[in-house]
């Protein structure tokens, strides 16, 4: 049975336009424009356009062609309903330029695992230093997270350590919530999915998002109750809620913290 995601990203929030305008005709003989990968914008004068990725999905149940800003990956999402022309997306494209720089150029900067960035782990900032000489892979070090090797490897090797972080500190939740449920999950595994932060299989299995060693501790526990609810009962029922409620106090605060920091941590790295 599929699951909802637990914290659907809602890359909408801005608020998702809507248009209603047919496309011009095409004249005749002319090639059908394509659906390009990047759209130009023009942020200022003078200054060179940035390129905004454009992402561009069919669906058969839209009515209208719509656009909204995908927080998550600084770009723009174009649905069409199934026979509508791209040129119909071109358009809106065109005559919300002025409405997508505003929120293109206003989304906070993820930061990279870089040497001088900081990057949350628990939701405490953390500078990361890159320590060439020194042969111990990666440490933390007070408010520090020191990366020793090769420059070029550095955010492989930050990456590879916060997944380890990750299944040390999620499975911590997930095992004491478990036993405080008396429930026994089938395994954890951590995944790099960008739409959900959680979710339970019907086999009992449940994973996570290993961003969320990023989000502070009460948020990880509040999505590893949501999961751990999930194996008893198998739906969004008043019955789950309330085993929610008996395990974690904070849903609300937490579902609210991902609502507003979520599209920066999935932006990260
Ligand atoms: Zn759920």
């Amino acid at each position: 049975m599929p699951r909802r995601p637990l914290v659907p990203s809602r890359p909408d929030g801005a608020g998702a336009l809507r248009s209603s305008r047919a496309a011009p005709p095409a004249p005749r003989r002319a090639p059908a424009p394509q659906a390009p990968d990047t759209v130009a914008l023009q942020i200022g004068a003078g200054a060179p356009p940035l390129m905004a990725p454009v992402l561009w999905r069919r669906s058969a149940r839209a009515r209208r062609v719509t656009l909204r800003i995908d927080p998550a990956k600084g770009g723009l999402v174009v649905t069409l309903p199934a026979r509508t022309p791209v040129e119909t997306g071109l358009n809106l494209l065109r005559t919300h330029h002025d409405w997508i720089v505003a929120r293109i150029t206003t989304l906070p900067a993820a930061p990279t695992f870089q040497d001088g960035e900081t990057i949350p782990l628990d939701g405490t900032p953390m500078l990361i230093r890159h320590c060439p000489q020194a042969r111990r892979g990666v440490w933390i070090d007070g408010p520090e997270i020191r990366v020793s090797g090769d420059a070029d490897f550095m955010a492989r090797r930050l990456r590879e350590f916060l997944m380890r972080e990750a299944r040390t500190r999620l499975g911590r939740h997930v095992a004491a919530l478990a036993a405080t449920a008396g429930l026994k999950p089938a395994g954890l595994v951590l995944r790099d999915t960008r739409s959900r932060w959680g979710s339970c299989s019907d086999s009992g299995q449940i994973m996570l998002c290993w961003r969320l060693v990023m989000a502070p501790a009460w948020v990880q526990h509040y999505v590893a109750a949501h999961e751990i609810a999930h194996l008893r009962h198998f739906d969004h029922s008043p019955a789950f809620w309330r085993l929610v409620g008996t395990l974690c106090t904070t849903r609300h605060e937490a579902e609210a913290w991902l609502r507003t920091n979520g599209p920066l941590l999935m932006r990260i790295g």
